[in-house]
């Protein structure tokens, strides 16, 4: 195995004055030639990778460094090794560094895909991996839960990675403390890009999570700092701090939907981060729970969140508290945050009879919350008189929570040069975020070498393509596009023998100078199959499924068969769709299990004749807080003679851990529509535990009523100014848990 060492080792000049022996690079061109060179290398070597692709190497990288002559493992060029297939990275011992590496185009067969250790024994301490990429290194099966980065053993340091696109469940990166060799770890997580999560639509999407709550009465002292966090949008929390002594300090939060929460454990730091919302829906700021909790100096901006989710949450916890449940908020200090244009501060949040025990012997001081628009921002949902306000100034806040403690005062802002703003005016110096307040910048995180996505691509940002009537020319078409890219369809018939697999984003629209719109039929048993990848949006065009098979279940659009990694988006704008009724059950759109729609629109279109359901999206039936997905919005269209449900959403369960689904239903004609006999919700539109609905101004003729089932989450429901003819009034069922 050691055959060709001799000749890639090379005698390294010496780099520190005085070393203690000569350190030795090894070039290493395969896995044997690693396994080798990794048993042979003491502290001060290296060892390198050559530039290429490693496919299905689970890299145990183990040794005993010493300070100053770590043991590295490394690329013979920083990103140009990329590690793909079956493959993980396992570190154990002492003063080991590993850099450079890109996992992509795979993922992990055990539970991690980087972790500091090999076995439950053997630990990885004083060890440090900069630099690596883990990007979309997902395992195919949606809810199949793995976590990117682990971190064990002690004083060990995660930075200047790029960890992007989980789409799988699980967190991202979390630290261990199940071990005493683990706990007290004084781990260091910094300049980090964490980057695009997508909404996982389940619990099990945090971004990063320091300890569990079986151990969240141990102190971890884990420093998360000057770290960058991009749409980390999985679930409700973006990080989950379950354990004590943590510093969260200078990091960047940017449009990321759910908040820090300081979930369990006591005595954390929250100061000095920027939280950016930039109005996004649900972007939220920070959640106290548990004792002795800090946080100040912060500087929340845009922030849209709701209820856990809101710019500033204090919690109310539970008597005698079980150690997974809520803790009671004591000695919190909130000082010196500055607050603005946030939808919402929450205070002895999650009031009910369970959480009955209130903040106790905490501060609020000298922060500053400023509204562009007058809103009221600041709710409390019970006492509050544990909390002691004092110098907290707020201006274009319509109501305080406490006769004192609040002065509304007039406040002009004006940016500083880090961008973020202050208020002009030696009278508040003392308030709010400092004006030194540093932001990390975006490009100062991650390795310098690995690009950061500026867009994820969408419709209509590609190409156009132009195709004729005939059979099978849109199948043509659409082979040639790449995603983004849109088809132009002349005035005519286009006739569909084959399934068209979608497996990224595109657009078939009618041609503007189209005198008609364009006609297409199909012949199987659905028109549009969407793999892990896919996305489609019709506009002006007219879809019939009189040449579909006499055969039950048949669809306009379908999901992959498996689950989907990737979560799609179907829009339908100023289409006509017509005679799905070969046979029974024939649906518009059909979903598999485990996959997610990020995005279902329909506008300014019709649907006639249809003998299965419009969208049904209700295949996750385990009761897990799984959903199919995210915003449906159904706008200004018509449904006449519908079998089934125009919509049924179905999310069961008690978890707590998403904002969806989201659905609405706006000044749309239903006629005919939900009796079927097969229709089992026995509804037009059936909604179980979604959690912001809003039906309004549409018109229900001859048809089945709407059947809502609210659940867990204080779920938002709006019906409101829709004409009934011929129609049952719409049933809210309270579902208690
Ligand atoms: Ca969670």
């Amino acid at each position: 195995m050691a055959h060709s060492l001799a000749a890639t080792i090379t005698v390294l000049a010496a780099t520190s004055a005085v070393p203690s022996v000569q350190a030795a690079e090894f070039l290493v061109r395969d896995q044997a030639e690693y396994k080798s060179a990794v048993a042979n290398a003491a502290a001060g070597d290296v060892v390198r990778l050559a530039d290429g692709e490693w496919r299905d190497f689970e890299i145990v990288f183990t040794g005993i460094g010493k300070l100053g002559e770590p043991i590295t493992l490394t690329a013979q060029t920083k990103g140009k090794v990329v590690v793909t297939g079956r493959s993980n990275l396992r570190l154990a011992g002492e003063h080991l560094i590993v850099s450079g590496l890109v996992f992509r185009n795979g993922h992990t067969p055990t539970n991690e895909v980087i972790s500091f250790r090999r076995t439950r024994e053997h630990l990885a301490h004083h060890s440090r991996v900069t630099e690596v990429v883990i990007d979309r290194f997902n395992n195919p099966e949606r809810f199949e839960t793995d976590f990117w980065v682990v971190m064990h053993g002690k004083r060990n340091r995660f930075d200047h990675s790029y960890l992007a696109g989980k789409s799988n469940s699980g967190v991202t990166m979390a630290v261990r403390l199940d071990a005493e060799a683990s706990q007290r770890n004084e781990h260091r997580i910094d300049h980090n890009y964490f980057g695009y999560r997508p909404v996982l639509g389940a619990n099990g999407g945090e971004t990063l999570r320091i300890g569990t709550s079986k151990y969240s009465l141990v102190e971890s002292r884990t420093v998360v700092e000057s770290n960058y966090f991009e749409r980390c949008d999985g679930e409700v929390e973006i990080i989950s701090s379950k354990s004590g002594g943590n510093v969260f300090r200078g990091n960047v939060f940017v449009e990321s939907r759910g908040t820090l929460t300081l979930r369990h454990g006591n005595g954390n730091l929250v100061e000095g981060n920027v939280f950016l919302g930039n109005g996004v829906a649900h972007t939220g700021g920070i959640r106290v729970i548990n004792k002795r909790q800090t946080v100040r100096n912060n500087y929340l901006s845009g922030l849209s969140g709701r209820r856990f989710g809101a710019a500033l949450v204090v919690m109310n916890g539970v008597p005698n508290s079980p150690i997974n449940r809520y803790h009671q908020v004591d000695q919190a200090v909130i000082e010196n945050n500055t607050i603005i244009d946030a939808a919402h501060i929450e205070l002895a949040a999650g009031s009910d009879d369970e959480r009955s025990a209130v903040p106790i012997a905490s501060h609020m001081r000298r922060n500053l919350i400023v509204n562009s628009t007058p809103r009221s921002t600041i709710t409390a949902h019970d006492d509050i008189t544990g909390v002691k306000f004092e110098g907290n100034v707020v201006s274009g806040v319509t109501s305080v929570p406490a006769a004192n403690g609040f002065t509304e005062q007039s406040v002009e802002l004006a940016q500083t040069p880090s961008g973020l703003k202050r208020p002009l005016g030696s009278q508040f110096e003392k308030v709010g975020a400092a004006a030194d307040l540093a932001v990390v910048a975006r490009e100062e995180t991650g390795p310098p070498w690995y690009p950061k996505p500026n867009t994820i691509s969408s419709f209509g940002t590609g190409r156009t393509f132009a195709a004729q009537p005939g059979q099978d020319t849109l199948t043509q078409a659409l082979a040639t596009t790449d995603a983004g890219d849109a088809v132009e369809l002349q005035a005519g018939e286009y006739v569909v023998t084959k399934i068209i697999e979608l497996a990224h984003p595109v657009t078939v629209r009618a041609a503007a100078d189209a005198e008609s719109p364009p006609v297409v039929r199909f012949e199987r048993s659905t028109l549009f199959e969407l793999a892990d990848g896919g996305s489609v949006e019709i506009i002006g065009v007219a879809i019939d499924g009189g040449f579909a098979p006499d055969a039950y279940g048949n669809s306009v659009i379908r999901t992959s068969r498996y689950a989907m990694l990737h979560n799609y988006a179907v829009r339908v704008v100023d289409s006509e769709v017509a005679n799905l009724n070969t046979n029974h059950s024939f649906n518009f759109l059909r979903v598999a299990r485990h996959t997610f729609a990020q995005e279902i629109e329909i506008l300014r279109s019709s649907f006639k004749a249809v003998s299965g359901a419009v969208i049904a999206l209700n295949r996750e039936i385990d009761d897990l807080g799984i959903y199919n997905g995210e915003y449906i919005t159904i706008e200004d269209s018509r449904f006449l003679d519908i079998g089934g449900a125009v919509l049924n959403v179905y999310r069961g369960g008690t978890d707590e851990s998403t904002f969806g689904p989201h659905v609405t239903l706006h000044r749309n004609t239903l006629a005919n529509v939900g009796l079927d006999k097969r229709n089992t919700s026995e509804a037009s539109v059936f909604l179980h535990g979604a959690q912001e609905v809003s039906i309004a101004d549409n018109e229900f003729r001859a048809s089945e009523r709407v059947r809502i089932v609210k659940t867990v989450g204080e779920p938002i429901t709006i019906l409101e100014r829709n004409r009934l003819i011929e129609t049952a009034a719409p049933v809210v069922r309270q579902r208690h848990l």
